[in-house]
Formats: C-alpha cells, sequence, structure tokens
C-alpha cells in the first residue's frame, strides 16, 4: 500500500473525527475503505477531521491511529489534518466570495428559532439531523453598508452560501453511488449552509469537499448517514471547479437493540475488545455479521 502502483487510480480515505473513541462502525468504515484501495494497488489514506476545537482532543487521535494499527491498516503519510489547513480553506471561501455566492451571517441559533416561529412557517426538515431546519434567510437581505458596518464592530459572524445563487450557477448535477446507483443532487432542499461558522473558519461540508480533491481521492465511502449531505458536496465542487469522485455510502451498524452505535457504546469500542483479546481478524467478520443485523436500520437514523 505504501507503494502504489503507477497505473493506480484507485484513491479511497477514512476521515475520523477525533471526538471519541472508535468502535466497531468506524472499524469497518476503515476496513471497507482500505480493501478497496489495497484490492486494486491503490492509495488509502487516513485524515484527520479536527476542524472543531472545542470537541476533539489530541489523545482521541492517538487511540485512532493505535486501533487502525491494530487491526492492520497502513496509509499513506503524511496524515492530512484539517486543522492545519485553514489556509486551503480560506481559498476556497474566497473563490465563492468573488462570485458572490457567500454572505455574513450574524444570527444566533435564538435569532433563527424566533423567526421560523414568527413566520410561523413549519421548520424544513432536512438531512441527517432531525432538528436542523432551513435556515430562514434574515442576513441574507441584508445591505452591503449594514453588513460591513457589523463585521468592522467586530459582530461574530458565519458565511452562508447562498444556494439559490449558487444552484443557478452550476446548473442541474448529479452523482454516482455505487451501492444506490445514478442520484439527482438536491442541495437546495438544505437551504444557505454555513460553510465558515462562526467559531471555525470552515465547516464540515467545505472542508470535507476541499480535501478529497486535494487528496485525488476517487472513490469517498462513509456511512449513509452522509448521503443527503453529498448533494452539498457535489454542488461545492461545480463551483470550485473540483474533480468529481464516485461515493460509496455504507449502512451503519446497530447494536442489539437496533440501535445505531455511538462513541459513548464502550462495549463496541475497538479499544475495549483489544483488551478483551479479541483477534483483530475476528472484527471485519463481526462487522459484516452486526450489518446483517442491522439490516432495518436506515441511514439517516
Ligand atoms: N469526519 C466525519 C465523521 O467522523 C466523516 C466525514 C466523511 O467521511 O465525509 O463522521
Amino acid at each position: 500500500m505504501s507503494q502504489p502502483s503507477p497505473c493506480a487510480s484507485i484513491v479511497t480515505r477514512f476521515a475520523p473525527s477525533p471526538t471519541g473513541l472508535m468502535h466497531l462502525g468506524h472499524a469497518y468504515s476503515a476496513l471497507f475503505a482500505w480493501r478497496l484501495a489495497d484490492a486494486a494497488g491503490g492509495t488509502f489514506h487516513l485524515r484527520i477531521e479536527d476542524i472543531d476545537p472545542g470537541r476533539c482532543r489530541p489523545e482521541f487521535e492517538d487511540a485512532i491511529i493505535r486501533d487502525l494499527t491494530w487491526l492492520g491498516l497502513d496509509w499513506e503519510q503524511p496524515i492530512r489534518r484539517q486543522s492545519q489547513r485553514m489556509d486551503d480553506y480560506a481559498a476556497a471561501l474566497d473563490k465563492l466570495a468573488r462570485m458572490e455566492l457567500l454572505y455574513p451571517c450574524f444570527c444566533t441559533r435564538k435569532d433563527i428559532a424566533a423567526e421560523i416561529e414568527r413566520s410561523g412557517a413549519a421548520p424544513h426538515l432536512t438531512g441527517p439531523g432531525p432538528n436542523s431546519s432551513v435556515y430562514p434567510g434574515i442576513c441574507r437581505a441584508l445591505d452591503a453598508q449594514t453588513r460591513a458596518a457589523r463585521i468592522a464592530d467586530g459582530q461574530p459572524h458565519a458565511l452562508r452560501l447562498h444556494m439559490t445563487a449558487a444552484t443557478a450557477r452550476a446548473g442541474p448535477l448529479t452523482w454516482h453511488d455505487r451501492a444506490q446507483g445514478e442520484q439527482t443532487a438536491t442541495p437546495e432542499y438544505f437551504g444557505d449552509v454555513v460553510l465558515a461558522r462562526k467559531d471555525v473558519a470552515t465547516s464540515y461540508h467545505l472542508a470535507v469537499t476541499v480535501d478529497d480533491a486535494a487528496q485525488g481521492v476517487s472513490l469517498v465511502t462513509r456511512g449513509t448517514d452522509l448521503f443527503a449531505s453529498t448533494s452539498i458536496h457535489r454542488l461545492l465542487q461545480a463551483l470550485l471547479d473540483l474533480d468529481v469522485p464516485e461515493w460509496h455510502h455504507t449502512p451503519l451498524l446497530a447494536n442489539e437493540d437496533g440501535v445505531r452505535l455511538a462513541k459513548r457504546d464502550r462495549a463496541y469500542t475497538l479499544q475495549a475488545m483489544r483488551e478483551e483479546g479479541t483477534n483483530p481478524d475476528e472484527i471485519w467478520a463481526m462487522a459484516i455479521r452486526q450489518i446483517a443485523r442491522s439490516a432495518g436500520i436506515k441511514g439517516g437514523a
């Protein structure tokens, strides 16, 4: 793996956030991506998605590396860490700003909830989060002078994508999932998404899109909980003129009670299994069995 064959084209990645201990589901995702690359003589990257300083911890990154090494995986060096790539995200934001597709948003969660309540609009449910709602556009309407004055005043602000303008510019888009076939991108479903947070000058959607392109990832493998988000990534690729990979969204693992595995499920952490003397070879088989058991669990749970 460390010496990909010159004609190999498949590039996969595993991109965990170091916010907790990895469990069987992460092992499955990592092994899945690694094996696809390995079987094709391709390249496998480990990427640490650590943009959230409040939730990411170095000890969890250490644990990720320990667990993956225990599973027998290897990856290209150096490891890409998102916290060290803020210039790349700034460049992408700059490009979108020059296309006049971004605007500053000063709203708090409370402002947004109040506006949704006031307008009587039923929150338009989106993607993976049951409580996520489409931004009602309060700051989209601010004039240039007000925006400049509030920024000069030091008011914290996020940067949002002007979704209507962005989709008009990109035109109709499709993407291909190896498991579910050709998909029509529907990023408008998410409204004016945040591309740079108030506290961090990027967001998951922007960072993952920029990084996959920067690393030449040709096949993005990840859980079905991120299936809907792919529409946003596809749109950003079109706007930023980036290469378009294929995707393969894989089922999420659930416990015996049918509840999706979470980082807090100690019994399923790789660390616990290692300490109990589980053979790493058994992890892949266990993950496959668990998937069969979770067959009734839908991705967006
Ligand atoms: N960092 C994300 C997570 O840990 C995965 C992102 C992706 O694979 O696109 O859930």
